[in-house]
């Protein structure tokens, strides 16, 4: 990696100030840490780029496995922690199927891998690949195998085997989809190397011993293949924590390419695996691949890793709008809340236990929550009457109630002032809604 003095050499030096920086120098270094990227500078000459090229490329290659709108991204990482900036592509999940399964078996897992679908704050949350690994050591029944795997689901897939030869006959039925080939290591990575590179696909590197994973990178490069995808093998939940961490560290402190790749585990179907698979949604874990992966599993580290690759600095939001709930008509009452996506689902779900019919005025807070929103002056009583008014909410109720948090009483009056509603105080939690408005009702 060029120092800043470095890069500064190759910059065109006319302190312009377009990059967002102001001068040459000050770009260099943010370009030395990461922080900015060459297209910033509309000035640079041909000659500059290509000499800049590798200290521009992200410390951490952008590996995309599947093809059309069925992609996985992993990689193009640029932060060690999630709170300097963000995490950008989510921990992929998938499920591990074998060639010594029957149809009835294939049908059930691919069925199973199906139902890990959940809903949660507006978002999807669901498995992303499918691995199909060879168990056999038969090329026909293999490549078989993986030919009816694609043909019954749309998913990335992952292929894994050791042979060489094995996994050139597989790839070849599925080659359009782009898999993720697995099983390059000391013994074959000239071969798997070969096989990567005639279909054009990422491949998994797989060794214990990081020293040696750097060097499979290098020969694997040599062979022509820069799309890799790094396997440490780690066998419990601290090896996979300390190899993991040393990967990241090395990539994003050190700019290490040997590296700068995404991260592949392997996670056993036991305790410590479940205990793993989280270690490595929080760290760094690119794609985790389960042998079996129980709904009770899969929802707790799905949550987890909507947490993680969530935009810390970007709450999510749901619409600013009025919804109608439990069927409302002209007599039932406004209830607002702010459009901090966790909160709207929490009240949303709260108002629905009830079964009071309630008309839910969600304000746009910038995706703050209720207290959050107010003590930063977002929520505010001309705040909510321009909501009201942009959604007509007054001309569909006729009952003139607004019902608002307990958590803002104190902005009754100000309330009452600028939208002329009766202003009735709510539960200052959420959970309170239900009994709240059933008395109210009664
Ligand atoms: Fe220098 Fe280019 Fe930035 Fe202008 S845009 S200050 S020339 S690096």
């Amino acid at each position: 990696m060029p120092t800043a003095i470095e890069i500064f050499k190759h910059l065109p030096k006319k302190n312009c100030g377009e990059c967002k920086n102001p001068t040459c120098l000050a770009f260099a270094m943010q370009l030395a840490n990461n922080k900015a990227k060459l297209d910033d500078c509309p000035y640079l000459s041909d000659a500059g780029r290509n000499a800049l090229a590798s200290s521009s490329a992200p410390p951490i290659r952008l590996v995309r496995v599947g093809s059309g709108k069925n992609v996985v991204d992993m990689g193009d990482e640029t932060e060690l922690y999630r709170h300097d900036k963000r995490f950008f592509h989510p921990t992929a999940l998938a499920l591990r199927v074998n060639d010594m399964m029957s149809a009835d078996e294939l049908g059930k897992k691919l069925g199973h891998a199906r139902s890990l679908r959940f809903e949660r704050v507006g978002q999807v949350l669901k498995l992303d690949m499918i691995e199909a690994e060879c168990r056999s050591g038969d090329a026909t029944k293999f490549a078989s195998f993986v030919q009816s795997v694609a043909s019954m689901t749309d998913w990335p897939l992952v292929l894994r085997c050791k042979d060489a030869s094995i996994m050139n006959a597989a790839v070849a039925v599925v080659k359009d989809r782009r898999p993720l080939l697995h099983g390059a290591d000391e013994s074959n990575v000239k071969e798997m190397a070969a096989v990567a590179k005639g279909a054009s696909c990422p491949l998994v590197l797989c060794s214990a011993d990081l020293g040696r994973l750097a060097d499979l990178v290098e020969m694997a490069r040599k062979e022509g293949v820069e799309d890799l995808v790094l396997d440490p093998m780690p066998a419990t939940m601290k090896e996979s924590l300390e190899r993991c961490t040393v990967i990241r560290r090395s990539a994003i402190r050190k700019t290490f390419r040997g590296l700068g790749f995404p991260i592949y585990l392997s996670t056993p179907a036991t305790q410590e695996g479940t205990l793993m698979a989280l270690t490595a949604v929080m760290k760094y874990g690119s794609l985790l691949s389960f042998d079996e992966l129980p709904s009770a599993q899969a929802l707790p580290l799905m949550v987890l890793r909507q947490n993680i690759y969530t935009d810390p600095q970007v709450p999510i939001q749901v619409k600013a709008d009025l919804y109608p709930v439990n069927n409302p008509g002209p007599d039932a009452p406004i209830l607002f809340t702010t459009n901090f996506s966790l909160t709207y689902f929490t009240v949303l779900s709260d108002i629905e236990k009830s079964k009071v019919p309630v008309w839910l005025q969600v304000i746009d807070t910038e995706g703050l929550s209720v207290l959050t929103s107010y003590s930063a002056g977002k929520l505010t009583a001309e705040a909510v009457q321009k909501a009201l008014l942009a959604s007509n909410a007054k001309e569909r109720t006729t009952k003139g109630v607004l019902i608002i948090p307990g958590m803002v009483a104190r902005m009754s009056v100000k309330l009452n002032e600028a939208t002329g509603l009766k202003i009735v105080v709510g539960p200052k939690e959420s959970s309170g809604i239900p009994k709240f408005l059933r008395s109210m009702n009664g």
